[in-house]
């Protein structure tokens, strides 16, 4: 989902029919009380996802009291969750420091404390919302069985993004409150960042290599393309329009550059070649340009989008997952049934042919030395 910040690694997890195991929706406020710590576990085959939402409500708490050694001890409390401090983690990490006098400055301010209401009435759908229907529709276009494991924050927090963190260690999804997303739009989020998650789950690292071609710096950027995963995931198969829950204005933003994706595939190409014949070749400007066609859901949505789509529908989901871990196979898998269906009278953009032929030598030097790997027994 756009509104999310989203990572860049491809791999998944199908799990089995889903076993709910959910709490019921949280009391609704506690201006005058304490909040105790709570965690509610959705979970479909090997996928459990964790929920924790003691920070968001510990916050209504502050931004509510009226006696000052309530709002002290609520503000303590919120401190001490779990939330909070892998917050503050996260952003030392990013080399920003999260000054807890200005956070609470920040969930003191009348303007915050008049969308108290607004946000408890947020909170409280969102949690009575289908989280576990979400982790089905993610797990639905993952390899059967892969174990994920991660956790969904609830935050009220200054800055209103929603990311996830920490995806090979202890996955989490921060979440914002956020009083102009429904229910809809939240399990779609939700859906999208726990495919990326699985995903990452699913699909082992590439070892480390000193010596990196143009061609393994270009499929290592591809994996981009499980944006385009994630809003099929989400979506919950290939027939939804993968913004069905979105208003007017973003599902008319995303029908328009859809509608142009050849357009979106040609810059992609032309990155492509770039990188194949070094014209871009240090790793900051190849970054530069890489990072460009995120935009706020550019071509490695929609060209990702489009590939899986398509080779969902003309070679079936089991193919489509089967590709999962190698975007130079979803790559060759999607030119296949494209021009399969282009001469059953389909007009689906094709990636250029120079492109493909060097791709499919990739994906056959890349089995032989699995193999060889495999025969010498040095590595398994
Ligand atoms: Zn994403």
């Amino acid at each position: 989902m756009y509104r999310l910040l989203c990572f860049l690694t491809l791999g998944l997890a199908l799990a089995q029919s889903g076993c709910r195991n959910s709490s019921p929706p949280p009391s609704r406020g506690t201006p005058s009380g304490s909040v105790t710590e709570s965690a509610t576990t959705e979970v479909a085959g090997n996928a459990r996802l964790r929920v924790f939402s003691t920070e968001a409500k510990t916050a209504l708490v502050v931004m509510t009291a009226i006696d000052p050694r309530a709002r002290a001890e609520a503000w303590a409390a919120l401190k001490a969750t779990e939330e909070y401090r892998r917050l503050s983690e996260r952003e030392t990490s990013f080399h920003r420091s999260m000054s807890d006098t200005t956070f609470y400055q920040w969930l003191t301010a009348d303007s915050t404390i008049a969308r108290a209401p607004a946000l408890e009435r947020t909170l409280n759908t969102w949690m009575a919302s289908d989280i576990a229907g979400a982790v089905e529709r993610s797990a639905a276009y993952l390899p059967r069985g892969t174990p994920i494991s991660a956790k969904l924050y609830f935050m009220i927090k200054p800055h209103p993004n929603t990311f996830v963190y920490d995806t090979e260690h202890n996955p989490a999804i921060f979440v914002s409150v956020d009083s102009t997303v429904d229910a809809a739009q939240f399990e779609n989020e939700i859906a999208h960042e726990l495919h990326h998650i699985g995903i990452a789950a699913a699909c082992p690292a590439a070892p480390a290599s000193s010596s990196q071609t143009p061609m393994d710096t270009l499929v290592n950027w591809m994996s981009a393309f499980g944006e385009g995963w994630a809003m099929l995931a989400a979506a919950g198969g290939p027939k939804v329009n993968p913004h069905w829950e979105s208003d007017s204005a973003d599902r008319a933003r995303w029908d328009h550059d859809y509608a142009h994706v050849s357009d979106g595939m040609k810059q992609l190409s032309g990155f492509f070649d770039s990188v194949l014949t070094r014209r871009i070749s240090t790793p900051d400007s190849v970054q530069a340009h890489a990072m460009s066609f995120f935009g706020i859901q550019g071509p490695w949505y929609t060209v990702g989008y489009l590939m899986a789509q398509t080779v969902e529908v003309h070679a079936g989901r089991d193919k489509l997952i089967s590709v999962i871990c190698s975007p130079p196979k979803l790559l060759l898998s999607y030119q296949d049934a494209a021009q399969k269906a282009n001469r059953a009278g389909a007009n689906l953009p094709l990636w250029p042919e120079h492109l493909v032929s060097q791709l499919r030598r990739y994906v056959q030097d890349s089995a032989k030395t699995t193999s060889a790997i495999r025969r010498d027994g040095t590595r398994r």
